[in-house]
């Protein structure tokens, strides 16, 4: 297989953008070797410069749930742009569009649009804050909730896959209201609420973390999470921009039965656009100007065009896709164990729901210190000898795989075809 032209644009890309990529995730730092460029994408498939195909397990890092260019949702986005790409004014679209992401998510009564999730999380930080006067964070190590100052402390991700701790460039100020607890760890918790509680503003978590790989909550952490947060007076944060959507309709909050004081979403919620949003409770979300004092504002916010994919995207969300989807993951973590075993490789092939991961290591892993001790050598080999069979696994042991509803019966065989493969090819060394 070759990528002489990914080669090509990856040297040219070199010179014009740092680390030719315009978000940290995308290189092949961790797993070596030039990133793919890609030209196009057509359902489960990824087309590369130099004509490659690849059954795309990254979706985009989680939006395209229907695989690439879903005619429903480019027909609602090419409508919505011929009649004109923002109007900087209100349309009757975002009311839909909120009127959705209200109904599908249990605890949302309210809702406002951004542009990333990171726009969305740094603004409930700002929320939690504005409506509590208090100033700190509870943050769970390796849970990641965009780049914002305060929230890229122990953030997983692409942090943890360049191997750095935190980054330069963020204020002791900022850092330092940031309380850090390992996840799964009630002791933690509650000493950190009984050291801080007076002065949280929110605890934050992933309900069901997917930036340190995936390490599911165990049972009753959501739940004591909520009862925390009701002791000390602090707004609980679900960030589901992987979890919403995907996991369910609700997210994990349906899912586990667990309500959030607020919710922050993105991914899915914009169909492969740049839209994201944070909802919660009428009463807090009253706190956003020009309601209340607390300040959140967006140009682009709300961008028609987003907008009508977002609306197609939630539009396709019935309940089969979710047992479509679990099939799937489930099929593909099921073959991926059984070729482990089959070649004596050993690997943690962990499933929730319709989200998986590849960890290699003895155990399946309950907190981020369990995966940054993964074989990491190891998911590089891995990761290269799928790209070899056309599989484009995430470029980092630290991320989860994103099943489509594009991946039908045929291209599954293909992936578990690859994954024996791969094992196969591991285990010869
Ligand atoms: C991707 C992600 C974000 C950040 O969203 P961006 O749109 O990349 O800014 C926040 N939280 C979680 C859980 C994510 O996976």
């Amino acid at each position: 297989m070759s990528h002489d032209a990914s080669d090509r644009l990856y040297r040219r890309a070199l010179e014009a953008i740092p680390g030719g990529v315009n978000s940290p995730v995308r290189a092949f730092n961790s797993v070596g070797g030039t990133p793919r460029f890609i030209t196009r994408g057509e359902g489960a498939t990824l087309v590369d410069a130099d004509g490659n195909r690849y059954v795309d397990l990254v979706n985009s890092w989680g939006p395209l749930l229907f695989g690439h260019a879903r005619r429903e949702v480019l027909d609602a986005a090419s409508a919505a742009l011929g009649r004109g790409s923002s109007f900087g004014a209100p349309t009757e679209g975002e009311i839909v569009l909120a009127e959705a992401i209200i109904d599908a998510v249990p605890s949302i009564e309210r809702v406002r649009l951004t542009n990333s999730g990171t726009e969305a999380g740094m603004s409930a930080v700002r929320l939690a804050r504005g409506a509590t006067g208090r100033d700190k964070l509870l943050k769970f190590v390796g849970h990641y909730h965009g780049h914002s100052d305060a929230l890229l402390v122990a953030a997983g991700s692409g942090v943890a896959s360049l191997g750095i701790p935190g980054s330069p460039g963020i204020t002791q100020g900022a850092a330092q209201d940031t309380i850090l607890v390992p996840w799964n760890d009630e002791e933690a918790v509650r000493a950190a609420v009984a050291t801080h509680g007076d002065d949280l503003a929110a605890i934050l978590a992933e309900p069901v973390p997917a930036n340190m790989n995936l390490v599911p909550p165990a049972p009753g952490f959501l739940a004591f999470l909520r009862a925390q947060a009701d002791a000390c007076g602090a707004v609980l944060v679900f960030d589901e921009v992987i979890s919403g959507f995907r996991l369910a309709r609700g997210g994990a909050q349906q899912v586990h039965g667990v309500l959030p004081d607020i919710t922050v979403l993105g991914k899915i919620v914009g169909g492969g656009f740049p839209l994201a949003a944070f909802g919660g409770r009428a009463d807090l979300m009253d706190h956003l100007a020009p309601v209340g004092p607390v300040y959140q504002a967006g140009t682009l916010s709300g961008n028609p065009v987003a907008v009508a994919a977002g609306i197609a995207n939630l539009g396709l969300l019935t309940d089969d896709v979710y047992d479509c989807l679990e099939g799937a993951t489930r099929i593909i973590a099921e073959g991926f164990t059984a070729a482990f075993e089959a070649a004596g490789v050993t690997a943690q092939v962990i499933r929730h729901g319709t989200l998986a991961g590849v960890v290699f290591a003895d155990e399946a892993p309950t907190r981020y210190e369990d995966v940054a001790g993964a074989d990491h050598d190891a998911y590089a080999r891995f990761f290269h000898a799928m790209l070899d069979r056309g599989v484009y696994l995430a470029p980092s042991g630290y991320e989860v795989i994103f099943t489509s509803m594009a991946l039908e019966q045929p291209i599954l065989d293909q992936i578990l075809d690859a994954a024996h493969g791969a094992a196969q090819q591991m285990a010869a060394g």
